[in-house]
């Protein structure tokens, strides 16, 4: 994260105002000129004049927010928001609802470390669905669906990175109600499960374990039930309030107790919405398909969402041609909770932008044309002004830079791979973003990857054979992924390459010199008694002369009596031969300190 240097006060350009704004421990540049409510341009350049080479989207902490904002402003105050401590999550803003409002489906979020069977669960869930087997085509690449269990709904949405739904929440959409962290049980917690768990955490939403795997004979729930009550969710039959429901996603074994237990939980939230206003909710995924155009999945929140309604999301309008749910059947009309998938927008939308139905198609225009307008002023869009430029081109100097272009199936997906990429950022190597995109891997990518000797990363997309002939041509790069984490446990790799190997010098022990047998120019023979730790063969010896200068030289051999060693250790009496590139005055009574050197690659 970006750090100030010193501030740089320039107290007679400051604008007087009396406020306080409340922030977060980290803000991105954009949020936070929006809440100084001045233009993202001014605040970059303030933070350029304190060393700070930050753009519209990159985070900055607390303490600098505050320096900034101070320079800008005379008289304004910051405060934070506490908002992770355990047991003060953030309150869930939920939307005031009418006397009218009717009970809604919950919706899910499943979460979890890779490989714990995440898929696994989400399909072995789908098969509950008592309506499956009328099931439409079922789409390659779902992001969110709902089944039919018990008579009851319930919404599932398959978070693509815990990233998207931080996004989604940044999108001012406090969406879900219940998320699932899976976690298999011969493996416990791991470093996902706490990130899933933190994010369920800011997100105010109730938390439902679900703990896989359940049939292997290595599955070890008390374990597990020790590693949750650890991170402070302790199982309810530990006196906790964390619901823990042992599944097996392919066994199906507790599959229907976790769907009983996540209506249960979902029950308490009292979920409510109104059918009777029009239509509201979130784009969940956009992507051009060929045929169709623009396709959106949008999740429904309020209202029930018909064909033929025109509709705004963000900037795109649209007056909704095809309805569909996302097991592919035709449907005219979509009530809360629901997700389907929209077509007949004339521009793409994007992952996060909340959509509104409208009387008329003019209405629709207009509101879309005015989120445009107002994208543009706040700088949300993430086109770079010349200013982000010129800051970019600054820090690149002192960084070497890993160049990519990413593309991805859609846009949740390849807004998480770009947010997860842009974490890897270190002070000597990052990586560099030159292109991206949603669908296929083009000829266009290959060429710029070319001229800019970019890797092209795909994230669940194609490439066709023509394109892979010619990147074997142009010696481009292409990787393909399905796992956000391994893609990015790949570039990682990449950038811990191009950091310079690092010296590390380790205390190995140290010997008094009892005789100094012989010293030329390029060597000493000397015996003495180890005093501390161990002496071995291909150390470096550091010794310290009369006159307080430290030399360095190489222990070639170690003898113990006439015999060559391996190692001595404390109160060995010993032999030394040590090779020098100049004459050095060994006596009795001198230190010689030993240090084991080694050079280690870094990463990141
Ligand atoms: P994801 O990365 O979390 O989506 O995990 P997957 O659903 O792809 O599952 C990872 C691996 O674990 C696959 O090989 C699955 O077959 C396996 N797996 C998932 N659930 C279970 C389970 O309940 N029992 C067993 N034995 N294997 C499972």
């Amino acid at each position: 994260m970006a750090q100030p240097k010193l501030p740089n006060i320039l107290r007679e350009e400051r604008t007087s105002v009396s406020k306080t704004i409340r922030i977060k421990d980290i803000i991105t540049v954009g949020d936070l000129a929006k809440k100084l409510d001045i233009p993202p341009a001014q605040l970059i350049s303030e933070l350029i004049k304190n060393g700070v080479m930050a753009t519209v989207n990159e985070k900055i902490d607390f303490d600098t927010a505050q320096i900034v904002s101070g320079e800008i402003f005379e008289d304004i105050t910051l405060e934070k928001e506490e908002a992770d401590a355990v047991g003060n999550f953030e309150a869930r803003q939920k939307r005031e609802v009418s006397a009218d409002a009717k009970e809604r489906p919950p919706i899910v979020a499943v979460m979890g470390h890779v490989d714990h069977g995440k898929t696994s669960l989400l399909d072995a869930i789908r098969e509950e669905d008592v309506a499956e087997g009328e099931a439409g085509g079922i789409t390659q690449h779902i992001s969110a669906y709902q089944i039919s269990y018990k008579d009851r709904k319930l919404t599932f949405l398959d978070t693509p990175g815990h990233e998207a739904f931080a996004a989604l929440r940044e999108h001012g959409a406090q969406l879900t109600d219940v998320a699932v962290i899976v976690v298999a049980a011969d493996d416990g917690i791991k470093p996902q499960t706490k990130e899933a768990i933190r994010f369920a955490r800011r997100a105010g939403v109730k938390i439902v374990v679900a703990a896989n795997k359940m049939d292997k004979a290595t599955s070890d729930i008390n374990k597990l039930k020790q590693q949750l009550h650890d991170e402070k969710l302790s199982p309810e039959e530990w006196g906790g309030d964390t619901v823990v429901v042992e599944v097996s996603a392919k066994t199906k074994k507790g599959v229907s107790d976790l769907l009983d237990m996540i209506l249960l939980v979902a029950d308490v939230e009292e979920l409510k919405a109104d059918y009777d206003v029009p239509a509201q909710g979130i784009i969940i995924e956009a992507h051009m398909d060929r045929g169709k155009g623009a396709v959106a999945t949008a999740l429904v929140e309020h209202g029930l969402l018909k064909t033929g309604n025109y509709i705004a999301a963000g900037p795109a309008y649209a007056k909704i041609r095809t309805m569909t749910s996302t097991d592919g059947k035709k449907i005219e009309e979509a009530g809360p909770s629901m997700p389907v998938v929209l077509t007949g927008f004339k521009s793409l939308p994007r992952f996060g932008d909340t959509f509104s139905a409208h009387q008329n198609d003019k209405k629709a225009k207009q509101v879309a044309s005015d989120a445009e307008e107002a994208r543009g002023r706040s700088g949300a869009n993430q086109e770079l002004t010349s200013t982000d430029l010129i800051a970019m081109i600054n820090k690149n100097r002192d960084q070497q830079a890993f160049n990519v272009l990413v593309r991805a199936d859609v846009q949740g997906s390849l807004k998480s791979v770009i947010d997860s990429m842009r974490t890897l950022e270190h002070q000597e190597v990052t990586p560099r973003i030159v292109g991206q995109g949603v669908g296929s891997v083009s000829e266009n990518d290959v060429r710029l990857a070319q001229s800019s000797g970019a890797v092209i990363y795909g994230f669940n997309v194609s490439v066709p054979a023509s394109v892979k002939r010619m990147a074997s041509q142009e010696g481009v790069t292409i990787q393909l992924y399905s796992v956000i984490y391994e893609l990015i446990d790949d570039v990682k790799e990449s950038l811990s390459t191009l950091l310079s190997d690092e010296i590390v010098d380790t205390d190995l022990g140290r010997l008094v010199v009892k005789a100094v047998f012989r010293t030329t120019k390029s060597a000493i023979i000397c015996g003495g008694e180890v005093t501390k730790g161990k002496i071995t063969p291909n150390t470096v010896a550091i010794i310290e002369t009369s006159d307080g200068e430290k030399v360095e030289a190489v222990i070639e051999k170690v003898q113990r009596g006439q015999q060559e060693a391996k190692e001595v250790v404390v109160g060995d009496m010993c032999g030394l031969q040590i090779k020098t590139d100049k004459k050095i005055a060994l006596e009795e009574g001198d230190r010689v300190n030993v240090i084991k050197r080694e050079v280690v690659s870094r990463s990141i």
